[in-house]
């Protein structure tokens, strides 16, 4: 069992050590957090507590250090933990800059160490749903897919309010649905354009709908909402051959699959206050309608894949070089919602 340290023991910080006590391929070591209240909270929940950060990185006993404080400290922490010579997981945002995050990727290939980002919702069933529908090839090619989260509670009182701790929600909550849309259309991306919401914070993003165009043809939506009462389907995807709608999280995907394209003219229908030939719905010998099953997801497939990484026996199931596109694309999203204009871009 490799050793695992934990700098920050926040929410994100008990959540990993919550993990790293099940884990079946790491154990814990102990933590460290700036704040008194978080390392009682800590010594409380039995888990032992560092003196500080440095004498994490001098304890020879530890082989990874899991980096989960605010994300402004993420280089600082994660460099001088690499120069220790110890493995790093990095939650996410890795960083704010791509320049920052060259940097950390330098550090570990200068240190020999493994470096490694926390895209744990690579994990998440809804996504997963949509990847095996679309890999399946059952409704054919992707023209479209739109990826939402809408929440209710605006930005959460904390750091994540604050510009110069890398708060907002392209950081906080963007990356990770970029990062999703990046593995389900695989192309180059060649245009951005973003729009910011701050109906809560003037400082920072409360939201924001992202338009990404693909080399390809394909194009994608991503949209982060904090002030959305009544929420739009986690999902929607348009294909050559159906659509699919996925509502929530733990939801199946509703998938209605084109079984005939019918060239004649349709009947018109009666809807509200006119009649329509083009909006007519299909019967339902034209479309085949069906729920797909939910997909199975471990966590822990994160953790045991870093330690194989780290001994060399397999590649990174998250790369640096995917890391560094989504954070390409994130910049580009900032200068698009300043500029108000398309970003034409080669990512
Ligand atoms: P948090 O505010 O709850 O916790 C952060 C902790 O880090 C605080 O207790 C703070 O005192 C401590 N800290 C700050 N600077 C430190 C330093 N130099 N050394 C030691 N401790 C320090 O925040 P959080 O919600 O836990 O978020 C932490 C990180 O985890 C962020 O990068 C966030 O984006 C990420 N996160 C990831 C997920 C996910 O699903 N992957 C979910 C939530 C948060």
């Amino acid at each position: 069992m490799k050793k695992v340290a934990v700098i920050g023991y926040g929410g994100q910080g008990a959540w990993h050590c919550t993990q790293v006590l099940k884990s079946d391929v790491v154990s814990l070591k102990g933590v460290y957090d700036i704040k008194e209240n978080r390392r009682e909270a800590a010594k409380a929940n039995g888990i032992f507590v560092y003196e500080n950060n440095e004498a994490i990185f001098a304890d020879g006993d530890v082989d990874i250090v899991v980096v989960a404080t605010p994300n402004d400290v993420h280089e600082e922490l994660v460099v001088n933990a690499l120069k220790s010579g110890k493995n790093v997981i990095c939650e996410k945002p890795v960083a704010l800059s791509v320049e920052s995050f060259d940097r950390m990727v330098q550090a570990a290939e200068k240190a020999g160490k493994v470096l490694s980002v926390h895209q744990n919702r690579r994990w998440d069933v809804d996504f997963l749903g949509v990847k095996k529908v679309i890999s399946s090839g059952e409704i054919g090619d992707v023209i479209r897919i739109e990826s939402r989260i809408h929440g209710s509670r605006g930005i959460p009182s904390d750091w994540r309010c604050e510009k110069e701790h890398g708060g907002g929600m392209i950081l906080d909550w963007g990356v990770h649905l970029i990062d999703q849309m990046l593995q389900l259309i695989t192309d180059k991306v060649t245009k951005v354009y973003c729009m910011n919401t701050h109906i809560t914070n003037s400082q920072v993003d409360d939201g924001f709908r992202l338009e990404l165009g693909f080399e390809s043809g394909k194009t994608a939506l991503v949209e982060v909402g904090t002030y959305n009462f009544l929420p739009l389907p986690r999902f929607y995807m348009q294909c050559k051959d159906g659509s699919l709608c996925l509502e929530d999280w733990q939801k199946k995907a509703h998938v209605a699959k084109l079984t005939a394209w019918i060239e004649k003219d349709v009947t018109p229908v009666q809807n509200a206050a006119g009649i329509t030939k083009t909006m007519a719905p299909r019967d339902n010998l034209t479309l085949d309608e069906y729920y797909t099953e939910i997909p199975k997801s471990d966590v822990h497939d994160f953790y045991r894949n870093f330690v194989l990484a780290s001994d060399g026996k397999a590649e990174q199931l998250i790369k640096n070089s995917e890391v560094r596109r989504v954070l390409r694309v994130m910049t580009a999203c900032f200068e698009s919602d300043e500029k108000g204009a398309v970003l034409k871009v080669d990512i």
